[in-house]
């Protein structure tokens, strides 16, 4: 991979990278899109992360179909897959971890301590690896993006990060390699998250700017779903993922949950 990433400089020509965990849906899809029209190579990797999954998390049941992955990527015109092992990744002695000091510090990184840590070490590795000039990733994950920009910046990554709407199912669960793992008679808790965004951004809308106001109300709806366990509601700046205590400007609102295990997280931007 770093051979053809030289020889593919060397020849004048740009690369665009969307790292992946598989299992792609048209989430995916949209990236591969974007990345697409930037750059004149597209490589895209698959590789569930093992070091940002914790003791107790889904790394060994994460969803995969790798055959149908490589189709749907042909499909979009991507140039190359990248599909290490986790030895090429880790090997033997491997020691060198990735980790910001303020970001992780909130939001996912609460309860899930080691994720963002194992995410930007696998991304600097994929950096390094595939040495592309533009990388792809999902609102979706508005966290994760938040602190590969921040990461890109303080290592001076020549590199320009990329972030792309949340795609949604027609009925508005966004989408995750995570929803295979749910039941259709869950589908109603389910979309309890994209009701509490669409709710929230009409409260805003109707001058209803207080955080605790709208936690409040987010809660109520989840509490119709009592297989529903909130992990957090956060009303916060989009930068510094601070919390604040009314939507002046552009805000983010962020939710995690529970639902029977299954872990789902959504987002919307509060702008009054
Ligand atoms: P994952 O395979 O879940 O690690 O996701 C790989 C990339 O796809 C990340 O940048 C995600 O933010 C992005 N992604 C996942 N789901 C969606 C979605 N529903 N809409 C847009 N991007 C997504």
């Amino acid at each position: 991979m770093q051979a053809r990433a030289d020889q593919l400089r060397r020849s004048g020509k740009t690369t665009a990278f969307v790292p992946t965990m598989g299992y792609l849906h048209e989430g995916h899809l949209s990236l591969l899109r974007i990345g697409k029209q930037k750059a004149d190579d597209l490589v895209l990797s698959i590789f569930v992360n093992p070091t940002q999954f914790g003791p107790n998390e889904d790394l060994s049941s994460y969803p995969r179909s790798l055959q149908d992955d490589l189709d749907k990527a042909e499909k979009e015109g991507v140039d190359a897959v990248f599909v290490p092992t986790d030895q090429a990744l880790y090997q033997e002695g491997y020691q060198t971890y990735v980790q910001l000091e303020k970001l992780p510090q909130h939001l996912c990184g609460l309860s899930r301590p080691v994720f963002f840590r194992g995410v930007t070490t696998v991304v600097t590795q994929l950096f390094n690896i595939v040495k592309p000039h533009v990388a792809i990733f999902g609102e979706k994950d508005f966290q994760q993006l938040a602190i590969i920009r921040q990461m890109v910046r303080d290592l001076k990554f020549a590199i320009e990060i990329v972030g792309a709407p949340i795609v949604r199912e027609a009925d508005g669960l966004a989408m995750s390699s995570r929803n295979a793992y749910l039941k259709e008679y869950m589908r109603p808790a389910a979309l309890s998250l994209s009701q509490v965004l669409q709710n929230s951004r009409k409260m805003v809308q109707d001058g209803i700017v207080d955080a605790q106001l709208i936690t409040d109300r987010a809660l109520d709806i989840f509490s119709a779903f009592p297989e529903i366990k909130v992990d957090y509601i956060s009303i916060c700046d989009p930068e510094s993922l601070d919390p604040v205590e009314s939507v002046e400007g552009r805000t983010l609102m962020a939710l995690a949950v529970a639902l029977e295990k299954i872990r789902l997280i959504d987002n919307t931007i509060l702008q009054p």
